[in-house]
């Protein structure tokens, strides 16, 4: 899997992504990272890429020219690919990102993620190369890095390859309508409080019918619009 990132902020991103568990896919060779400075591609001798929006109202816009530029120049490199790769804009009025749409997104061999800054970019180049608008909440950021990058740790780790333990993926939170048990390393004993008995007993039947009822009961307890979901499918 190749990610692009369109942004003015390449280190922002690449620090972020460059450690752990990333770090390590891309090194193996699992995932590669790119990250283009759209500010590169500005035809503008002062290298601005933003502008006044026209009508008025506060903040600058960025300007279509560089993104567009900077998209081309991405697609040029990558043009033997049999179809047109998904463009991401990390946007507030996007829908909101979910473990479902990361899966559908880890299906692809190139992704482009577009960040805007500012009060975010021009319509016309939106209109010509985005294919998905995707926001990772209610809330406005000052920018897309931040967004960009919870969204491709999210993929990468669905990503065949990236995680040691493939499984660790399948059992987590979302995966199945639930969210995962309560877990509990050594010691046996901390501060008074003893793990459970069933995970210690090695039986593991009995552990995994004690996980499904503690995931049953999380769910409700904290996110009772997932358990209601969950009841749905499970009671047909
Ligand atoms: N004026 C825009 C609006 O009202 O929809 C908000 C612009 S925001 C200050 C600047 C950039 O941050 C956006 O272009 C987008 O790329 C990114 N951004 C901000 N909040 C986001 C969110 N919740 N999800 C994804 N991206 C976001």
């Amino acid at each position: 899997m190749n990610f692009h990132i369109l942004t003015l902020f390449p280190e922002m991103v690449i620090n972020g992504l460059d450690t752990s568990i990333i770090g390590r896919a891309m090194e193996k060779g699992c995932l590669s990272i790119e990250a283009v400075n759209i500010r590169d591609y500005t035809t503008n001798k002062h290298k601005k890429v933003d502008d006044y929006p026209y009508g008025g109202g506060a903040g600058m816009l960025m300007q279509a020219q560089p993104v567009y530029d900077a998209y081309r120049a991405v697609i040029e490199k990558i043009k033997d690919i049999a179809k047109k790769p998904r463009v991401i804009y990390v946007t507030p009025q996007g829908a909101t990102f979910n473990q479902t749409m990361a899966k559908e997104f880890a299906k692809e061999e190139e992704l482009l993620f577009l960040c805007g800054h500012y009060e975010g970019i021009d319509e016309r180049v939106l209109e010509e190369i985005v294919t998905d608008y995707v926001s990772i909440g209610d809330y406005v950021l000052t920018g897309g890095e931040l967004p960009a990058m919870v969204m491709i740790d999210t993929i990468s780790r669905l990503v065949p390859g990236v995680l040691n333990n493939e499984e660790s993926a399948e059992t987590e939170s979302f995966a199945g309508d639930l969210l995962e048990y309560p877990q509990y390393s050594r010691p046996e004993e901390w501060n008074g409080k003893k793990v459970p008995e069933v995970i210690l007993s090695g039986h593991h039947a009995n552990i995994a019918e004690w996980r499904l009822e503690q995931s049953i009961e999380r769910t409700k307890e904290r996110r009772p619009d997932l358990y209601a979901k969950y009841l749905e499918k499970h009671l047909q």
